[in-house]
């Protein structure tokens, strides 16, 4: 399902709860602007290269819009007005002053050396400086961004506008601006909420399956690994390891980093990422990319909870599926807002040029994550709605105050 489709489909199925009218929702659907740029770099041996680069602004009527920006092959204007929409609901889930916008480039990062990724990630922040900044737009990163691009872009956006704030990208280095604890943020906010159920459930030493192992599939298996909790599978792009018995997580981060990929770890099955998300596991982590769980699979789906840390991995008509399978789908609004809730107070911290400890960061994180989880458990049990369209509707309501 294409994934514009599917965040229209999940807006509409809480418009419709709430009885909107067809004007409302078209301007909760449509986004504000919609930028597009051909970037040219210089490649080390001297040819040109161009780029296709996009900035989406979708909703600003609760403060700045912002969202990160994805440099991926298979990026594409549909998929980041997605995920310009899913970010203007999430900041709203998360009840921070900000609005919702993403950004991306047409590139496969791992054929670029470091210095043409610099020269394109700084042609990024070139091609959108005049329609981002503190208060307007606040761009972060997303699948292979990383903290080291957005100083690059915050440098260039800087160099260009004479800013001195530095707080127009968030997930900036420590050293640069940025904020304690949000390189963990966006796994450690789901996982306060999966400590949440592991309680109320009352499960002794869950079994995990993570499709992803990044910024936030990786940081969320080391928590989980600490916990105690048991880590059965974790896959990368080129598929992945399992062993039922429970990975050593601190020992597969070691493998991955020596070797680049997860597979051949010792001890270890292979694994695809089609086949994770039908392991019979008590929580499945899709954290990677979006249309994952679709009509095909749906019905194959074994865990208990779908914890989403991906934004869009849940297709509308497979939401149906794992719904009437009585199987708890935290959804990526929710489940993955520790991110952008970090990346909000990146951006007071900047705005104050006061930084807090990580221990602050988190208990902050802790607290918001927490409350936005209960106001959706609540809103979905009263209107007897997944905890999807329990999400939306608390946004969209809050949207709509501040519209008016
Ligand atoms: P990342 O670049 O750090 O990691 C991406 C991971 O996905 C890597 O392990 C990569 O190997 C894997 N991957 C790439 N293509 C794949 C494929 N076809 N199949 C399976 N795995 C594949 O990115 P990230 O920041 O961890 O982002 C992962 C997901 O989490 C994305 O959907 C992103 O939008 C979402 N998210 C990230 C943040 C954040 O703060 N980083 C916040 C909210 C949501």
């Amino acid at each position: 399902m294409n994934p514009l489709d599917n965040a229209i489909a999940q807006l509409e199925n809480a418009a419709k709860k709430l009885g909107l009218k067809p004007s409302v929702l078209r301007s909760l659907k449509k986004p504000k602007k919609v930028i597009k740029k051909k970037l040219q770099i210089v490649l080390d041996n001297g040819k040109k290269k161009v780029y296709q680069a996009y900035r989406v602004q979708h909703n600003n009527w609760r403060g700045p819009f912002k969202g990160g920006i994805r440099f991926h092959p298979e990026s594409n204007i549909n998929e980041v007005k997605a995920l310009a929409l899913w970010m203007a609901i999430k900041t709203a889930v998360a009840n921070i002053p900000v609005g919702g916008g993403k950004g991306g480039i047409e590139v496969n990062p791992k054929e670029l050396s470091k210095t043409e990724l610099e020269r394109l990630s700084r042609a990024w922040a070139k091609a959108m400086h005049k329609y981002i900044g503190p208060k307007i737009d606040v761009p972060a990163p997303d699948v292979y961004t990383t903290p080291e691009i957005m100083a690059w872009m915050n440098d260039e956006y800087m160099k260009l506008t004479g800013q001195k704030n530095k707080g127009t990208f968030t997930g900036k280095p420590l050293n640069q601006g940025g904020s304690k604890g949000r390189d963990v943020a966006t796994a450690q906010g789901g996982f306060y909420i999966l400590q949440d159920l592991v309680k109320t459930y009352k499960l002794k030493k869950p079994s995990i399956a993570i499709q992803g192992f990044g910024n936030a599939g990786m940081t969320m298996a080391q928590l989980c690994y600490r916990a105690g909790y048991k880590v059965v599978a974790v896959t990368d792009s080129k598929g992945g390891v399992l062993n039922a018995r429970g990975l050593n997580i601190d020992k597969v981060v070691k493998h991955k980093e020596t070797n680049g990929k997860l597979k051949n770890f010792p001890g270890s099955k292979a694994i695809s990422n089609k086949q994770i998300l039908e392991l019979n596991v008590d929580v499945l982590i899709p954290a990677a990319l979006d249309n994952q769980i679709t009509i095909k699979n749906a019905k194959n789906v074994q865990a208990d909870i779908v914890m989403e840390l991906a934004n869009g991995p849940t297709s509308n008509q497979a939401d149906m599926v794992l719904f009437k399978k009585g199987i708890l789908v935290i959804p990526d609004v929710l489940a993955n807002a520790g991110g952008v809730i970090v990346s909000y107070f990146e951006m007071v911290q900047n705005a104050k040029n006061v930084y807090w400890s990580k221990s602050e960061v988190l208990s902050k994180l802790k607290e918001k994550i927490l409350l936005s989880w209960q106001q959706v458990y609540q809103e979905a049990v009263k209107n007897d709605v997944n905890l999807r369209t329990g999400a939306y509707m608390i946004a969209l309501n809050r949207l709509l105050k501040a519209k008016k």
